[in-house]
C-alpha cells in the first residue's frame, strides 16, 4: 500500500506557515514503513529538534483506480479516519529552502499514525466532519472538512490523474491550524466528530 499526502489544504495552515496558496493540491507520500505500528509510542527521532504534529482525516481507497472522475471518486472509498502526519519542521524548512523533497522530513519512520477506520456511512456527509487533536487533554489542533481547498473526491480525481490507486492506500488530506511542537511524555488523542479514533504516547 501507499500513503498518499496532501499539503496546503486548509487556508488557515497556509497562513500559519506563511506558504503560498496553492494553485493545484501539494502531493507527496510516505512509504509503508512509515506507519506507526499499533500500540507503539511515537519516538522523537534523533535528527529533529521541532517535528510537529499535523492531524488529518485519512481516507482508505477500497477499489483499483486510475483518472476517477470526481463524479464516480465516492465510489472508491467507503471508510474515512483520522491520523497524524508527523513533520521534523526544521528538517522540512532547511530542504525547502534548496528546493528538495521533502520525504526526509515526513517519511521517516512512525510519521504516519493511522487511527480506526469508521464506515463512511457513520456520517451524514463526509464533506462536514468536525475532527481535532488533543495533547494531554487539551485541544491543540480543529477543523471541519468543510474547510479544505480541495474536497476529498477532487483530491481523488486529481491525485489518480498521476497515481493509480489500489485497495488499501490512504490518503491523508491535510492539516488544519494549530501544527506545534511535540515534547516527550505528550498524549496525543484525535477525535473525528466526537469517536476518538487513536491515542499516541510520545517518548
Ligand atoms: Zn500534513
Amino acid at each position: 500500500m501507499k500513503i498518499i499526502c496532501i499539503g496546503r489544504n486548509y487556508t488557515d495552515h497556509i497562513a500559519e506557515l506563511n506558504n503560498e496558496r496553492p494553485e493545484h493540491p501539494v502531493v507527496f507520500m510516505k512509504p509503508d514503513t512509515a506507519i506507526l505500528l499499533k500500540k507503539h509510542p511515537f519516538i522523537i527521532p534523533e535528527f529533529s529538534n521541532d517535528v510537529h504534529h499535523e492531524v488529518e482525516v485519512l481516507v482508505k481507497i477500497n477499489r483499483l483506480g486510475k483518472h476517477i472522475d470526481r463524479k464516480f471518486a465516492h465510489k472508491y472509498y467507503d471508510e474515512i479516519g483520522l491520523g497524524i502526519d508527523f513533520t521534523a519542521r526544521d528538517l522540512q524548512a532547511q530542504l525547502k529552502v534548496k528546493g528538495l523533497p521533502w520525504e526526509k522530513a515526513k517519511s521517516f519512520d512512525g510519521a504516519a499514525v493511522i487511527g480506526t477506520f469508521l464506515p463512511k456511512s457513520d456520517f451524514a456527509d463526509v464533506n462536514t466532519l468536525d475532527f481535532r487533536l488533543e495533547n494531554n487533554g487539551k485541544v491543540v489542533q480543529k477543523g471541519n472538512t468543510a474547510l479544505m481547498l480541495w474536497k476529498i473526491d477532487a483530491l481523488i480525481e486529481y491525485i489518480s490523474k498521476y497515481f493509480t490507486l489500489k485497495i488499501g492506500d490512504v490518503i491523508f488530506t491535510g492539516t488544519p491550524s494549530g501544527v506545534a511542537k511535540i515534547q516527550p511524555n505528550d498524549m496525543l488523542t484525535g477525535f473525528l466528530e466526537e469517536k476518538q479514533l487513536f491515542s499516541i504516547k510520545v517518548k
